[in-house]
């Protein structure tokens, strides 16, 4: 095994979808974001989770997403969040992805496609935006849109959704301007309905929206970084104890590396590239084999991010390189070679922090500290079995 992994933890993914489904009604849908790789965490393993825990959905970002989903043999819809090119068209629906459509030129490759292929009544899902300033047509014109929908002779409305822009955010303005999105929404929902359309399955709530609004949860949900154990953004475990919300998320990745090698230097050595730390007193440095190519960006070394070795904090000294990076050992802890440094994850697993606490240090979201452990960082899939 690769001495730099990512472990994931697929009984804290059940349990995190567990509790978020005891959070929703039972008669609301359930749509699991499992797009990038499912935020880096392994999309094929992570999709059989999400569809044992009854998933009604899964959200893929691409249609090469989506292929590799059915090609493991992942049974439940799916739901294309982003658009695709003209030419994916055609491999979107042989492998029955449902896409977000909003204006007459996207729907119609769909439509030809649909009619290429023999395929009556594939359903699409309008998309309304409401403010996010992304995808999606402007509310007043959603009845329009979903009639010509409706007039494709291939086509059916199956759906109509909307994506919120602040709904992770406290504060007044912020969440008046998701109340505003969510009105703009549902009147949208209205006017198609007043075109005798039906709108079909309704939905808004992403991750924040999903435990915070629970009046915006419409007929799907469609959570995300909560499912994988990250709280979303000021939507934070502490505000939603606050609110009687109890919910316990579990991180699901833990990115460890072993230490390769243990060097002892005397006070005035430097450390790494550009020699931006020098010893101030005699000391012993770690090496690992994990650096910016896994996903430990350059950023992260000065940002005060703890690596815990036997549960201890050791501080990142010096520049972090492509493929390694060196931290300080505290005295006591020289014998560890081949031990295991964890840079993130499970504390159940020796993890000091997480990939909240990690983003919270180097100014950005969990999101993209989990989707940016790369490639060639192996995922170690692990359950109770294993454990
Ligand atoms: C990614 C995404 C989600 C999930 O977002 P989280 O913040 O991870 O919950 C939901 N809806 C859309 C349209 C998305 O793009």
């Amino acid at each position: 095994m690769r001495a730099t992994r990512a472990l994931i933890h697929l009984d804290n993914l059940r349990e995190n979808i567990t509790q978020i489904r005891e959070r929703v009604s039972p008669q609301v849908k359930m749509c699991i974001a499992v797009k990038a790789d499912a935020y880096g965490h392994g999309a094929v393993e992570c999709a059989r989770v999400a569809e044992e825990c009854g998933a009604d959905f899964l959200a893929i970002a691409t249609v090469d997403e989506g292929i590799e989903l059915r090609k493991a043999g992942i049974k439940t819809p799916l739901l294309m969040l982003s658009l695709c090119a003209p030419e994916e068209v055609k491999s979107a629906v042989e492998n029955d992805i449902t896409p977000l459509v909003f204006d007459e030129e996207y729907a119609s490759y769909f439509n030809d496609a649909c009619r290429s292929l023999g395929r009556k009544n594939y359903a699409v899902h309008l998309a309304v935006d409401t403010g996010m300033g992304r995808i999606g047509c402007l509310p007043e014109e959603a009845s329009s849109v979903a009639k010509k929908i409706a007039d494709f002779d291939f086509l059916t409305l199956g759906g109509m959704c909307t994506h919120f822009a602040v709904s992770d955010s406290l504060q007044k303005e912020d969440i008046e301007y998701t109340q505003k999105q969510f009105n703009l929404f549902k009147s949208a929902i209205e006017s198609v309905r007043n075109e005798g359309i039906n709108p079909g399955l309704c939905h808004c709530a992403n991750s924040a929206a999903t435990l915070n609004n629970p009046d915006m949860h419409l007929d799907m949900v469609r959570p995300g970084i909560i499912v994988y154990g990250y709280y979303a953004d000021e939507v934070s475990k502490e505000f939603l104890e606050k609110n009687n919300i109890s919910i316990n998320l579990k991180p699901v990745m833990t990115f460890e590396a072993d230490i390769s090698a243990v060097r002892s230097f005397k006070k005035g050595h430097s450390i790494g590239y550009g020699r931006t730390w020098t010893a101030p007193c005699d000391t012993t440095i770690a090496v690992l084999s994990a650096g910016y190519a896994d996903g430990l960006f350059r950023r992260f070394a000065a940002s005060g991010i703890k690596v815990s070795v036997n549960k201890k904090a050791c501080p990142i000294r010096g520049r972090i390189c492509m493929d390694q990076c060196m931290i300080e050992l505290p005295s006591g802890e020289e014998n560890c070679r081949w031990e295991r440094a964890v840079i993130f994850g499970d504390e159940d697993f020796g993890a000091l922090q997480t990939a909240d606490d990690v983003a919270r240090l180097t100014g950005t979201i969990s999101y993209e500290i989990t989707c940016g452990i790369s490639k060639r960082v192996p995922r170690i899939f692990l359950t109770s079995h294993t454990r």
